[in-house]
């Protein structure tokens, strides 16, 4: 678990999404909800022990005190109910603010039994930031919890050993449940990130499917990917492979021409296995190079394969100079113009690359770039 990502990953009802590095996949609105539930329940409590004359002592001070306490959560409540992007340090520092609320409430409490019992209440907020805080606020709010805890008990205790043994009781278990908490917590976003990872990438070859695709983009439609040229690699005749050396050989033929793709593909570039025989990759190439770059994959391709006299055809659709890249909402449709350039390719022939603008919505206007 990354060290101060709270959740690093997220699932939609769109699909699974790894966010990238830098981008939090949680806004915050959820964390504080739960956040907002813990307060009123506690204000529930701290109400209901308001209204036994056995827990408080009445007079003016307790009076005002709890007032204010009501309204000051009641305020609060709301604020964190609407909250849309609360960072953990702000709901680190909201629970440590309930942590002091709770020490402040026992202290104006005279009865002995109340006071201990008050320190309860403190429970939730260790399982919450447990559950939704990094590893470091968590360990800010249980180092609060702890000093919290003793203030209590130094309130109530009689005598240094009596306020060791009351002091100890309630840290060990918090510190405990928020440990196990944290724990689980770790396990179970080990286990999602491997699911999405599976979930994201194609297991014959290793490379990403059409998911991880997706989840490799911004989210944004209108969002810059950075990629300036679109490649569709298909492998000419593979149904003869399988026919004439099986579908083992076939897979290999795969891995083969997987790993090379991965090895040639340059530093952010994406290769994608998008299905059967049909590869993507998503380049950076600057559109002057982008022929030479798909000629020399193509060429190396048929290197790789070499054993079992196997050739590619590609279809490739770039930007053209001074143009931006794809944007995130356009990658289909470029996708679908290369798939065009690939059918054009194949229609000529096989074994050879066939590129064009993708801003030009003729293929056949496409430049048949080389034979092999
Ligand atoms: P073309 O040159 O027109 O692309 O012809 P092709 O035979 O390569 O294309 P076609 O799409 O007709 O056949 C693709 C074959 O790829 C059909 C299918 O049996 C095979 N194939 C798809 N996925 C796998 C796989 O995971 N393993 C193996 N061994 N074969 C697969
Ligand atoms: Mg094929
Ligand atoms: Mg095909």
């Amino acid at each position: 678990m990354e060290e101060d990502t709270p959740h690093p990953v997220r699932v939609d009802s769109d699909g699974v999404h790894v966010p990238e590095a830098g981008r939090t996949a949680d806004d915050g609105r959820p964390r504080a909800r739960v956040l907002a539930c813990l307060v009123l329940a506690a204000v529930a409590v701290g109400c209901v022990a308001a209204l036994d004359p056995t827990t408080l002592r009445p007079g003016a001070w307790t009076l005002a005190f709890i007032a204010s306490l009501v309204l000051g959560t009641a305020v609060g409540t709301a604020l964190l109910a609407v909250a849309r992007r609360w960072s953990g340090a702000a709901l680190a520092a909201v629970v440590c603010g309930l942590q002091g609320i709770v020490v402040l409430s026992v202290l104006a409490n005279q009865s002995r039994a109340g006071g201990v019992l008050n320190v309860v209440l403190l429970l939730p907020l260790a399982v919450y930031a447990a559950v939704y805080l990094s590893r470091r606020q968590c360990r800010v709010v249980m180092a609060a919890l702890v000093a919290c805890v003793g203030v209590v008990m130094g309130a109530v205790a009689d005598g240094v050993l009596q306020w060791i043994s009351l002091t100890a009781l309630p840290v060990l278990a918090f510190l405990g449940t928020s440990e196990v908490v944290l724990r689980l917590r770790t396990h179970l976003e080990g286990a999602l990130a491997s699911l999405v990872e599976q979930v994201a990438t194609d297991p014959l070859t290793g490379l990403l499917n059409r998911r991880g695709l997706e989840s490799r983009l911004p989210r944004a439609a209108d969002a810059p990917t950075g990629f300036r040229c679109v490649l569709m690699l298909d492998i000419d005749h593979f149904k003869a492979i399988n026919d004439r050396f099986g579908h083992e050989v076939g897979d290999e033929v795969f891995r083969r021409f997987a790993a090379g793709l991965a090895h040639e593909t340059r530093a952010g570039d994406l290769a994608v296995r998008l299905g059967g025989e049909e590869f993507l990759v998503l380049s950076t190439t600057a559109p002057d190079q982008v022929s030479d770059y798909a000629e020399a994959l193509r060429a190396r391709a048929a290197e790789w394969m070499a054993e079992w006299a196997v050739t590619v055809s590609v279809g490739v659709v770039s930007a053209t100079a001074g143009e931006d890249g794809v944007a995130r909402g356009d990658v289909l449709g470029a996708v679908a113009a290369a798939d065009e350039c690939l059918y054009r390719a194949k229609q000529e022939g096989r074994n050879r690359t066939v590129v064009r603008p993708w801003n030009d919505a003729r293929p056949s206007d496409g430049v048949s770039t080389s034979v092999g």
